[in-house]
């Protein structure tokens, strides 16, 4: 089957451009916490949909931008659903986030600072509270409620797909063509200068930019919360997470999810089709592969042993410093080796015994 989801109106849009009617009234926020949460709404779809069908559905599915920048998802599923089932799963499926509340920032203009434990406040250099304390105190209210819930829109559709039928093609295509497109590209204007749905764009990015993606966010600093792991260098709108970015719009994670059992291939198998297809890439271009084994562990010297011999490094054995200098004179002694072997297959004399000596004690 092919299936496609998609999330909830934040507002009214102009057809065909993707822009908001009123721009004022666009609930921005909501938009951008959805597409922050979306792939989990994903998962607890799948984890429904199996319970609900009674088998374990495979799937393979991509994540895309719609015009007007809410993310859907395109997926075709093995074996057939009712769509009565398929519509009843994704009217019931929610994810309720229970974190702080994110109502209202408290830190907009200053930034709190690190005093070395704790994210204290910039004028009374009280420290903030701690992510514990703060979920702590959400379990102990009775009436709290989550700082966000993500839901589905009213428009699923449900299609059943049969090999070879043009329509199949072209839902195949709709799968396939994100794996090498960027978010952004889905809604690039081409160059065109279009103002309304650049600053549409700009909008949810103003929001997606500050919203916490996660426990560990920088952003929450902001909200006047710790987050749940802290250290030096933690600044509001700048997480490192590309989830915030203006080309990912709230989308930082995967954007293809396949079931396990949807190709029969293990993670291992992946991996042995993607290096062969580079193999050939390289090999067509008239690269020569060894070159590109030559770290490899089954590599063999010419007497028929193995060309490197494997040792785990022992922690404590130096300091990083210690090896990295080590592995930096490592590299000036090979490449002063090198000089020397080209000067001696250059030279007409033989070289000194001296410079010959240090290339026998060094080669190994
Ligand atoms: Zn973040």
């Amino acid at each position: 089957m092919f299936i496609t989801l998609t999330l909830p109106g934040y507002g009214r849009i102009r057809p065909g451009t993707g822009v908001p009617v009123d721009p004022e009234r666009y609930d921005y926020r909501r938009a951008a916490m959805d597409a922050l949460h979306f792939s989990k709404l994903l998962d607890r779809w799948f984890q429904n949909l199996r319970r609900c069908a009674g088998f374990k559905v495979q799937y393979f599915g991509a994540i895309e931008a719609q015009r007007r920048l809410a993310p859907h998802f395109h997926v075709a599923t093995r074996g057939a659903i009712p769509r009565q089932v398929i519509k009843a799963v994704t009217k019931a499926t929610y994810v309720s986030i229970w974190w702080p509340s994110l109502d209202r920032p408290k830190y907009v203009q200053d930034t709190p600072a690190w005093d070395g434990m704790d994210y204290v406040d910039p004028q009374t250099g009280i420290p903030l509270q701690t992510w514990d304390d703060a979920l702590t105190e959400l379990d102990k209210n009775a009436d709290a409620k989550p700082a966000h819930v993500v839901r589905f829109g009213s428009q699923t559709d449900a299609k059943g797909l049969i090999a070879g039928v043009p329509e199949t093609d072209r839902a195949v295509r709709y799968l396939t063509k994100y794996l090498t497109k960027a978010l952004a590209e889905t809604f690039a204007t081409d160059g065109r200068v279009e103002l309304a749905y650049d600053m549409h764009i700009d909008r949810l990015y103003a929001e997606v930019r500050f919203l916490p993606c996660s426990p560990d966010c920088p952003n929450w600093l902001r909200i006047g919360i710790q987050p749940r792991t802290v250290g030096p260098g933690m600044e509001p709108g700048w997480c490192r997470s590309k989830a915030h970015s203006r080309e990912h719009l709230g989308l930082g994670g995967r954007r293809v999810l396949v079931s396990r059992g949807w190709s029969g291939k293990t993670l291992a198998g992946h991996r042995a089709d993607r290096s062969e297809v580079v193999r050939q890439a390289l090999t067509s271009a008239g690269i020569e592969v060894a070159a590109v084994d030559r770290m490899a562990a089954q590599v063999v010297d010419e007497d028929g042993n193995a060309r490197f011999e494997w040792a785990a490094v022992i922690p404590g054995a130096g300091t990083k410093a210690a090896m990295l200098v080590a592995t930096i004179l490592e590299r000036r002694r090979w490449r002063a080796q090198y000089e020397l072997a080209k000067a001696m297959a250059n030279a007409h004399d033989p070289p000194v015994d001296k410079q010959f000596g240090s290339l026998q004690r060094a080669g190994r």
